[in-house]
């Protein structure tokens, strides 16, 4: 899969029906959807896959229990019937997660056991355990870490959880599946018109400057919290619809909270949830709700951020994390929609919302990762009557997802199956702290469309999210190997890894 081959495909091939913009959650999940209705679909990504807030995510495929709370019945039925897809279609990344919501009053025992009951009864059929009673004794054998300090009980529940950059990539390899194309570091900088509709795109190959111009039936606008700024390249009027809101995740050693139950803290002081979950042999903590105004590229958690997740988890664990203890601090800007007139984000609502311009752009905003797949195919849906396409059946509900035992292939740029292993430097890992080894990064390079230091180090592999200081030691044995595989010059290797050094350095959370 050389990006060079890919480049003259779409040089060669300039009409799509489907064009996607944006390469996160939300415009993979269409582009496989497109693509596996059989239409000539293309996704132009500005960055790399999962740059933007798909990669930044507490990593719950979840009906979401606060939801539930707030009474929104029908975002979580929805939710949890797509986890009972996501499990099927995606076994090899979606895996069950037993949680434990720990009590301190008999009171919230008796409420927060009936809701979650509530939660089991809408799953239904599709649920993955009913929730039980625990004893202090029982909260504590699931939650070796937990204080026990006036703890009367627990109730554990089952949801699931995932790797989101992981399951980004799977769906850019799914939409090559079933015969897409899709490309990174490939930003559209504005939208064609003919008499008054939408009928492609400009984009720029941002290596090489090279200039594009693609034809498309329809253009669907998936640019997460930059859609706004789509909406305007189609009119200029076009008003602001999202209100971005910041979660920051802060990432501490396993034995902090060891055994493989997560820990559900049900309301923080900002009458919030926190998640404390087992994670890639580490512990991840987290989220915040911050209104934010500026959608950077690369949020950086607030300090008050950091504090508030390390205070609140040291109410609950026996031993206090510390700055000293943060392995990795990382933050994203959710795409929700409401206007941006202050106030707080956690009551705006996390479902999504389609539209169609009266040029025919078809723009969706808000969602969730555990919903990507629903959401795509009322996009895809819209997006064929906008475009005059001929309406045909959505198969996602039970299309294996790229690599999962029952999947298919049609891939015609020849990616080949050449196992990992395969590939020189298997099984080594290059740090001591990290999984990755020498023939994942070629692999990355070959055959996921890695393009720099950070794709590896962020997205094919999850180091910098685990562990910033490993990832940066890291970085230049990644660079040498993608120096050798891409043909980069000793030039753009070393300016690579002080790219990559310099932004891992931002997710480090500094001294207390
Ligand atoms: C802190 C936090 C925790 C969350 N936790 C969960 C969770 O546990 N479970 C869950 O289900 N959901 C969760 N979510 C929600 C979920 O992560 C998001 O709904 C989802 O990732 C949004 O995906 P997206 O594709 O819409 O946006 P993005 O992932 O941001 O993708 C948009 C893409 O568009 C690209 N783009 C922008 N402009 C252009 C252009 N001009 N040309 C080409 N491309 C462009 C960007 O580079 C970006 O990659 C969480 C969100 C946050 C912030």
């Amino acid at each position: 899969m050389k990006r060079e081959a890919l480049l003259d495909h779409l040089r060669k091939a300039p009409r799509w029906d489907v064009l996607v913009i944006g390469g996160g959650a939300t415009g993979l999940g269409c582009a496989v959807d497109a693509a596996a209705r059989g239409h000539r679909t293309l996704l132009l990504e500005a960055h790399d896959f999962a740059k933007g807030t798909s990669s930044r995510s507490t990593k719950l495929v979840h009906g979401g229990v606060r939801y539930l709370a707030q009474g929104r019945i029908g975002l979580v039925r929805e939710a949890l019937a797509e986890r009972a897809t996501l499990l099927r279609n995606a076994p090899h990344l979606v895996h069950p997660q037993r949680f434990v919501v720990p009590v301190y009053r008999q009171w919230d025992r008796l409420v927060l056991g009936l809701g979650l009951s509530a939660y089991d009864w809408l799953a239904g059929a599709r649920s993955l355990g009913a929730s039980r009673l625990l004893s202090p004794a029982d909260t504590l054998a699931a939650l070796p870490g937990l204080c026990r300090d006036g703890l009367v009980g627990g109730i554990a529940y089952m949801d699931a959880r995932f790797d989101d950059a992981r399951l980004a990539v799977t769906l850019m390899r799914s939409v090559f599946d079933h015969g897409g194309l899709a490309l990174n570091y490939l930003p559209v900088t504005a939208l064609t018109h003919t008499n008054g509709k939408v009928t492609g795109v400009a984009a720029q190959d941002s290596e090489t400057g090279e200039s594009f111009a693609i034809e498309a039936r329809v253009v669907i606008n998936a640019a997460g919290v930059w859609a706004d700024a789509i909406r305007r390249l189609d009119s200029t009027t076009a008003p602001g619809q999202l209100a971005p809101s910041q979660g920051a995740h802060l990432v501490i050693d396993r034995d902090f909270l060891p055994g493989d139950a997560a820990l559900l803290i049900p309301k923080t002081s900002d009458g919030r949830v926190l998640f404390i979950i087992p994670w890639q042999g580490k512990v991840l903590l987290g989220t915040t709700d911050t209104p934010r105004h500026e959608m950077l590229l690369e949020p950086r958690p607030l300090a008050s951020e950091i504090d508030f997740i390390l205070d609140t988890a040291s109410r609950y664990l026996a031993r206090p994390p510390g700055r000293a203890d943060v392995r990795s601090a990382f933050a994203g800007l959710r795409p929700l929609i409401g206007a941006s007139q202050g106030g707080a984000t956690s009551a705006l609502s996390r479902e999504h919302v389609i539209q169609v311009s009266g040029s025919g752009l078809v723009s969706v905003a808000g969602g969730k990762w555990t919903t990507y797949r629903h959401m795509a195919q009322q996009i895809i849906d819209r997006a064929e009557l906008a475009g005059g396409l001929p309406a045909r059946p959505c198969p996602t509900a039970t299309l294996a997802l790229h690599a999962s035992p029952a999947a298919a292939s049609n891939d015609v740029f020849g990616t080949d199956r050449s196992a990992v292993d395969a590939l020189p430097g298997a099984g080594i890992p290059l740090h001591p702290a990290l999984t990755l080894t020498e023939a994942e990064v070629r692999y990355a390079a070959r055959f996921e469309l890695a393009r720099d230091v950070e794709d590896i180090l962020a997205r094919r592999n999850l180091a910098l999210f685990v562990d910033a200081a490993a990832a940066s030691t890291a970085a230049p044995a990644v660079a040498r190997i993608l120096a050798e595989e891409l043909g980069w010059s000793d030039t753009r290797r070393r300016e690579r890894t002080a790219a990559f050094v310099d932004l891992a350095h931002g997710f480090m959370a500094g001294p207390d």
